[in-house]
């Protein structure tokens, strides 16, 4: 990949392809929001379509869920939520821009930022002399609870207020209980569960990276406390082999043993899966084990007992969780970063998202050589359609001359252009250009499905 690609480069081509737009563009946006448009939400749904295949559908200890965003605040409360989700939050005493104190001194170089305490990230800026971004004067440090919170019902007091939820997992502890009455499975088993959680992030940048209203996608095992080890390695496992199978570099991965102060304060072990991002090495997700601790302070919160009791008799108790965790649009933008492709054909700069067959949007394009030729556009139509059918997300394009179209293509990562032109209607064969070489072949209507699929 080109040196040069930077972060605008992606966005850019995102949006003037339909990829991803800002959301609420047309009223000037809304910070740390980005609308998905049909190319993007198709490459996002490939990936979570993948996942839950590769952990759901093709295993039989996991089950799904699709829980409510909404929940009981009490819900919030046990979790620990309501009291501690909050980051630190400083202000430029100018121009009251907001900003995460941690970030801020960690873009600074100050060292082991995230096991300090307020009073000491206070003293480091003072130790440090750091000014906000734009060279003011900094407020002092206080916590932001990220939550969103609102009423439900007609009524707003303290008893209607809920809040979106910020992670999704709470909704799996909560339908624990749901799943061993329904299901009777044997320990270890999981849960996983897909879908919107909202944080009010107080600085969210980055693109899709940091936003305050994202996707997650997320497993809990429940597994005895004596073999939580072996669980947690298998599953850690599991997860790398994920993200390979969305194709990405596994030079580009890695996995951080996140040291104890550090961590947050329910997990013994955490795992950091990091990516490099063209932005740099970030968060890409993560596996941490979380003790018995959301099921023990559901337990005591709704008096409820969610022990496990095995089946051969032996002693019930509270399972121990491991949670692996993914963020689907941090995945989404390591999946376009690491297929941003700039070449040259024909001396002409080419730029092409490189993207695994099975998470392209488009896999193939359908164009008559000329669009005004109307045998061609019928031999065109034909194949389209035949190929829709078996093929199902293949795109109509006649736009153009066939060169632009191709380049089209290339930049949403069409696997496989198909173009139909004078010959096909003697020979029954079409042309198929390849992404990523370029090559074209002839190929016999009647094998293109077995070709390309
Ligand atoms: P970070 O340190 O980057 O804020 P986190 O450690 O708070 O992330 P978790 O609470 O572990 O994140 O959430 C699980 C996953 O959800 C993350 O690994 C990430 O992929 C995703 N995620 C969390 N916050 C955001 C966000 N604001 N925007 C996009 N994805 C997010």
């Amino acid at each position: 990949m080109s040196k040069t690609v930077a972060m605008e480069d992606i966005v850019s081509l995102t949006k003037r392809r339909g990829f991803i737009y800002q959301g609420s563009e047309l009223y000037g946006g809304l910070s740390g929001t980005w609308d998905y448009g049909p190319l993007g939400i198709q490459l996002k749904r490939n990936i979570s379509n993948a996942w839950w295949k590769f952990f759901v559908e093709d295993r039989d200890d996991t089950y799904g869920i699709d829980a409510a965003i909404l929940m009981n605040q009490k819900v919030w409360q046990a979790s620990g939520h309501v009291d501690g989700f909050s980051d630190p939050l400083v202000e430029d005493m100018v121009n009251k821009k907001r900003h995460r104190a941690d970030h801020l001194l960690e873009d600074a170089g100050v060292e082991n930022v995230a096991a300090m305490s307020t009073e000491q990230m206070n003293q480091a800026f003072k130790d440090n002399n750091i000014k906000s971004p734009d060279g003011n004067e900094l407020s002092e440090i206080r916590q932001f609870n990220m939550m969103f919170q609102t009423n439900v019902g007609a009524i707003q007091d303290e008893t209607s207020v809920s809040y979106l939820r910020p992670e999704t997992a709470q909704g799996m502890f909560v339908n624990f209980k749901n799943i061993v009455d329904s299901f009777s499975p044997n320990i270890p088993f999981a849960t996983a569960q897909i879908g919107k959680a909202f944080r009010n992030e107080i600085s969210p940048r980055d693109f899709i990276f940091r936003v305050r209203e994202f996707e997650q996608m997320e497993i809990e095992v429940f597994a005895h406390p004596d073999n939580w080890r072996e669980v947690f390695d298998e599953w850690l496992e599991l997860q790398k082999q994920f993200y390979l199978s969305i194709g990405l570099p596994e030079e580009k991965l890695h996995f951080i043993d996140v040291p104890a102060e550090d961590r947050a304060h329910y997990s013994k072990h955490s795992i950091d899966s990091e990516f490099d991002y063209i932005i740099g090495q970030k968060e890409l997700g993560g596996c941490a084990y979380r003790t018995d601790h959301d099921l023990s302070a559901h337990m005591k919160h709704s008096g409820k007992n969610l022990e496990y009791r095995p089946k051969d008799g032996s002693p019930a108790f509270v399972p121990h969780v491991i949670e692996p965790t993914f963020g689907l649009d941090r995945l989404v933008l390591a999946v376009i970063d690491s297929s941003y492709v700039e070449d040259e054909v024909n001396g002409e700069k080419r730029v092409y998202l490189k993207l695994p067959k099975h998470l392209a949007p488009v896999k193939v394009a359908v164009s008559p050589l000329l669009k005004n030729k109307p045998e061609l556009v019928e031999k065109a139509r034909e194949v389209y359609a035949q190929l829709k059918k078996d093929i199902g997300s293949v795109m109509w394009d006649d736009n153009g001359n066939i060169g632009k179209r191709y380049r089209r293509q290339d930049e949403i990562g069409t696997p496989y252009c198909v173009v139909i032109d004078f010959d096909s209607l003697e020979d029954n064969s079409v042309t198929v250009r390849h992404r990523d070489t370029t090559e074209q072949e002839r190929v016999a209507i009647s094998d293109l499905v077995g070709k390309i699929s």
